[in-house]
């Protein structure tokens, strides 16, 4: 999509951090946003801020990512306000750490509901309307976790290496029908991210102390390494170049190259040779797939 200008674009978890940031460069393209997000306060806040820095439209909607209903009835209200949606930005996201052998139910269902679910809810409720228009971006908000795993982010990996994939595939699926697809992939960025337990639900409750003893001293490292984090406008700017240009790919910390190829080193390095035959076959099936149509 070369040009924002007049669009509209609906960004999740537009409360704070980055979702905020996208919102603000977005709106300096001379988008109309709307920033979604679970907390009420957080968003009265930034559409105050972000409204008195901008002639375009800003509107705020409460809007829990996990709530399928709820989602439907905010992109019915929006598509009444401001029209269709252009760009849609599936970014909010939850962290919780702690080893796998230490998390509970309670930490899986919430962080894959709002981390994946809220993701696939925001495709499956807004790409039916985009395809109607024929044109448009999603930008799905992973990780560098999303990338390569580390000892302690299991839950959060599993739930990053599912949006990277979906990612992907959405890409592939989306391509013929002129809709592009990013994966932001960010390492260490300046939010409230680390807070997350802000906004768990109550039926998440994580009372149980081996759990809350692990994810305290991952989160620990994780305050540490804040602070050599960049800010969140940095990777608006990756992201509006990113829609722009239809990169999938969004990676905005550079010096963090080394430890992916590294994961894919280890991965290359697990096939083996392949027999010649077998290669054949292989390759004479992927080209016949290419020219089934979809
Ligand atoms: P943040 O906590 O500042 O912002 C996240 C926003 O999401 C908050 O406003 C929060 O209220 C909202 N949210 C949480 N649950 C929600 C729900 N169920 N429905 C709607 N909104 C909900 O953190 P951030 O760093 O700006 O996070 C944005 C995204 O970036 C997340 O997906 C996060 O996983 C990802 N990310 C962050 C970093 C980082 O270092 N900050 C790194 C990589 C990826």
């Amino acid at each position: 999509m070369q040009d924002l200008n007049g669009k509209n674009a609906f960004i999740t978890g537009g409360g704070s951090g980055i979702g905020l940031a996208m919102a603000r460069a977005l709106l300096a393209e001379g988008m109309n946003v709307v920033i979604a997000d679970v907390d009420a306060d957080a968003l009265t806040k930034a559409q105050a801020a972000l409204a008195s820095s901008s002639n375009a439209q800003v509107l705020a909607v409460q809007l829990d990512v996990t709530n399928r209903a709820q989602f439907a009835e905010v992109a019915d209200a929006v598509a009444e306000t401001l029209g269709p949606v252009h760009v849609l930005c599936n970014n909010a996201g939850v962290y919780r750490g702690g080893t796998l052998d230490a998390v509970t139910y309670e930490d899986w269902d919430w962080v894959m509901g709002v981390n994946v679910g809220g993701v696939v809810n925001g495709i499956q409720t807004m790409l039916p309307r985009m395809r109607a228009e024929g044109t448009g971006h999603i930008v799905n908000t992973a990780s560098m976790a999303g990338v390569v795993p580390s000892a302690g982010l299991g839950v959060y990996n599993t739930s990053k290496f599912a949006v990277v994939g979906l990612s992907e595939a959405l890409r592939m699926d989306l391509e013929p029908h002129g809709i592009g697809v990013s994966v932001l992939c960010p390492g260490m960025v300046r939010t409230r991210i680390l807070e997350s337990e802000r906004t768990r639900p109550e039926q998440f409750d994580p009372a149980d102390a081996a759990a809350q003893q692990a994810a305290a001293a991952h989160s620990e490292i994780m305050h540490l390494a804040m602070g050599a984090g960049i800010e969140a406008d940095e990777v608006a700017e990756l992201v509006v170049q990113g829609i722009k240009e239809n990169r999938l790919y969004l990676f905005p910390h550079p010096e963090l190259k080394a430890s992916a190829a590294g994961r894919m080193e280890a991965l290359m390095g697990a096939f083996g040779e392949p027999n010649p035959e077998r290669l054949a076959a292989q390759e004479a099936f992927m080209a016949a797939l290419l020219e089934t149509p979809q």
